[in-house]
């Protein structure tokens, strides 16, 4: 009789490592740039009354038209410009599969998500890179470069994960002028600051706005993301996801946040102060350079090693998170309620 073994996977794929950040379970946990502060019971409320009806035995609408309708008004624009999948991510992932493919190219503009690269290389398409200097801001040099690459898919963030700092719109602008293919401008930290290239969606076809419910939104569980786009791109996307891709449940979770959208827009403000807080602490601290940032967090480099400050931080019970793969030496931390900034601030004056 033959051996059965575990079959072979695509070639590469066992060298790849799983994406799974070092996340010790301490008090402080400052890594993922989560909203710090819960959503308010008035939510909680109208989640329990869309459960108590819910007809969870059927399907959900696949085309999640109340949430996308929702969100249509939120922008002043048409349904059909709107789309929505379980978190940023597989919306990223979609554009990916849609656009991307063999023998296609994905531009990333390094330092960035890092999901850029490894979901490209998940949908096999080739990635190409254009390094951008601290302070990390893009610039006609850059667009020069990227415009060279002709890139089916490029990627752009703004606030930018995990530098912290926003791109000057009229770049992005002219970016999309000089790229053929898709520009996605992802907006996970828009709320935090910097200015949004909604407005670019209409008049350079080739932008689209990817968005999160993870953030500002305080929505991280539920996995909800969304973009605006020319209905053309929308109708590509749809051709590629998956058969009720947003369960019903994510699907109520959104239009609840989205009817709580002030509450959760109220506190914008506080997360805002403790970031400012931390950069302004940090400045002054011997032995840390600190960049700025229009986000929620904020990169930061000491002068030891990253590795060993990202472990005395956790030995005092703080958890943030080492970037020093992407910006070689840094960390970055999640701006939280003032007693969790106060108490990174507090670890990392001994850490250092
Ligand atoms: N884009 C950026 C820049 C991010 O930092 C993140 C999450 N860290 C995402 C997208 C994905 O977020 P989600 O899938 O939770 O919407």
């Amino acid at each position: 009789m033959n051996e059965i073994a575990v079959p072979e996977p695509r070639p590469g794929l066992r060298a790849v490592e799983v994406y799974q950040p070092p996340q010790p379970q301490v008090p402080v946990r400052l890594n993922t740039n989560e909203c710090p502060y819960p959503l308010p019971p008035a939510f909680v409320d109208d989640l329990a009354s869309f459960l108590r009806d819910a007809e969870l035995h059927r399907y959900p609408d696949r085309e999640a038209r109340r949430l996308r309708g929702l969100l249509a008004e939120r922008f002043g624009v048409g349904p059909e410009r709107l789309w929505v999948a379980g978190g940023s991510n597989e919306i990223l992932q979609q554009v990916l599969l849609a656009y991307g493919g063999p023998g296609r190219r994905a531009l990333v503009l390094e330092p960035t998500y890092h999901m850029y690269a490894r979901l490209a290389w998940i949908t096999h398409t080739d990635v190409e890179r254009v390094p951008v200097e601290a302070p990390f801001v893009l610039g006609p040099d850059h667009v020069r470069r990227a415009g060279a690459v002709r890139a089916a898919v490029t990627f752009v963030c703004s606030p930018n994960n995990p530098t912290g700092n926003a791109q000057p719109l009229e770049v992005v602008e002219e970016l999309a002028r000089s790229v053929a293919g898709l520009v996605v401008v992802d907006e996970a930290y828009v709320e935090f600051g910097g200015k949004s290239a909604v407005g670019l969606v209409d008049s350079c076809p080739n932008v689209m706005v990817v968005r999160t419910f993870s953030k500002a939104f305080a929505l991280a569980g539920a996995r909800l993301g969304y973009c605006l786009a020319q209905p053309a791109v929308v109708e590509d996307l749809r051709r590629v996801r998956l058969p009720y891709h947003v369960s019903a449940l994510t699907q109520a979770a959104g239009r609840a946040a989205l009817r709580h959208a002030d509450e959760a827009m109220a506190i914008l403000d506080a997360v805002r102060r403790q970031r400012d807080r931390i950069v302004r602490e940090l400045e002054r601290m011997e032995g840390v350079e600190v960049f700025p940032s229009e986000a929620n967090f904020v990169l930061f480099r000491p002068s030891r090693s990253a590795g060993a400050v990202w472990q005395a931080l956790v030995d005092r019970g703080v958890l943030v998170r080492d970037v020093s793969d992407v910006v070689p030496g840094c960390l970055r931390v999640t701006a939280g309620t003032p007693e969790e900034a106060g108490a990174f601030i507090a670890a990392l004056r001994e850490a250092v």
